[in-house]
């Protein structure tokens, strides 16, 4: 096991060193293996205990479950402190991806279209903290820490810095109610999530850490530039990935043989992770793979769900050891579906790079008309559709300037003002 976490690690490295390295969950676990022995035992008597909440949840459903979450933001520069657009962005992008509703659904091939799930978790930043105080959800917090993510050996007792206040950090809130997720300078690494049974020993690092680039739904990467740090992980799936590992996941790969470690039914064997954006089909281990799970290791944009299997594990995680997510008051204040007003339609980035997306806050009954025209009042786009399946404009090709983006619907017309820098 060990042998095979060092080779990978090496070949992860190897294949994508200038984009930082995917996940660091196997190693962050191999750390608190190394500093809790009796760690193993634990996580092999929860596993025991998920498998028959699975076997026993069968049919039985919630309904939809919203996990109240709190986003730490840590920066020692200004970039780092990154917008609360951004993070209503990643909000957006879990949201999408949990409920199957994101743009690459339709880019699912037809051998797993009817394994593709609909999970019923959904993700509202916190408007309770845990003193019962009315919140946004996002701690700023500047810091000395360099690196948030840390993953060195931790067995001396030394802490990573970034989950604590006293060490220059933020203390996480009530693990068992929020997830907590730490936003910041990730060095060469992109995200990490806590294994469940660490909880058990480490409550107060419990959550996932993430890098600030990665966060969000950043279109305006600069797709020519291959050192782009951002490139290929731009559209927030780190979040995804990770958010899955909270949840239990593991990576569906390394199991052509023997057990199926990442325990779960309807994922294929994989022989190994698959980085950039494969094309149909991939073969290994003697059948296709599902490179577009987000527990692989594709680009962001060739990504595009979870399985039934998945969702399963997932719930009766949060039927065992998440419990606490269910019974949170975090959300209780969620403001009512707003009105179709100017704080109902979120545009962003702005400027934008090669891509403006499109956030409505609010039920919007029947089509809605979007313009876009420039300065000269030209009419540069435009499309009748549901609101629920308008998602973004492709500004690639636009001239450099200001622009307006008229929405029209229920007899009335907000109007954003965006500048587009391509
Ligand atoms: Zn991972």
């Amino acid at each position: 096991m060990r042998k095979f976490i060092i080779l990978f690690l090496f070949i992860s490295n190897f294949i994508a060193p200038s984009n930082g390295q995917r996940c660091s969950t196997d190693e962050l676990y191999e750390q608190h293996l190394q500093e809790f022995p009796e760690l193993a035992e634990r996580a092999l008597e929860l596993e025991n205990n998920l498998q028959r909440q699975i076997a026993t949840q069968a049919g039985q459903r919630d309904g939809v479950i919203t996990i109240p979450v709190v986003v730490h933001i840590l920066y020692t520069k200004e970039e780092e402190n990154i917008p609360e657009l951004q993070v209503f962005a990643q909000l957006e992008v879990l949201n999408e991806d949990f409920r199957l509703l994101n743009e690459t659904v339709p880019n699912i091939p037809g051998e797993f279209k009817s394994l593709a799930a609909d999970t019923e978790i959904e993700f509202c930043l916190a408007s309770l903290d845990p003193d019962g105080l009315p919140t946004t959800g996002i701690n700023r917090v500047e810091t000395t820490v360099e690196t948030i993510i840390d993953v060195t050996n931790t067995k001396s007792g030394r802490r990573p810095r970034a989950l604590y206040t006293e060490l220059g950090g933020a203390d996480a809130w009530d693990t068992e109610h929020y997830l907590n997720i730490w936003v910041g300078e990730g060095g060469q690494l992109l995200g990490a999530a806590t294994n469940i049974a660490v909880s058990d020993f480490l409550p107060e690092e419990d959550g996932i850490v993430i890098d600030y680039k990665v966060f969000g739904n950043n279109c305006s990467f600069d797709s020519s530039n291959p050192d782009d740090p951002i490139n290929p992980y731009n559209l927030g799936r780190t979040a995804t990935h990770e958010i899955g590992h909270y949840f239990n996941l593991r990576h569906p790969w390394g199991n052509c043989d023997g057990d199926d470690k990442d325990f779960v039914d309807d994922t294929p064997r994989q022989a190994s992770p698959y980085f950039g954006c494969p094309s149909y089909p991939q073969m290994s281990c003697g059948s296709s793979d599902m490179y577009m799970n987000f527990m692989n290791y594709s680009d962001d944009a060739c990504m595009s769900m979870f399985t039934q299997g998945q969702k399963e594990r997932m719930l009766a995680t949060l039927a065992g050891p998440r419990a606490g997510l269910k019974e949170s008051v975090g959300c209780a204040l969620l403001n009512a579906p707003q009105p179709f007003s100017d704080e109902a339609i979120l545009v962003y980035p702005n400027p934008a790079v090669n891509c403006l997306h499109i956030d409505f806050n609010a039920e919007i009954p029947g089509d809605i008309d979007v313009e876009m025209y420039n300065s000269l009042g030209q009419v540069v786009y435009h499309i009748v559709e549901s609101s629920r399946n308008f998602r973004s404009i492709d500004t690639s090709k636009f001239a450099n300037g200001i622009y307006f983006v008229s929405f029209r619907a229920a007899k009335q017309t907000i109007t954003k003002t965006v500048m587009v820098m391509n």
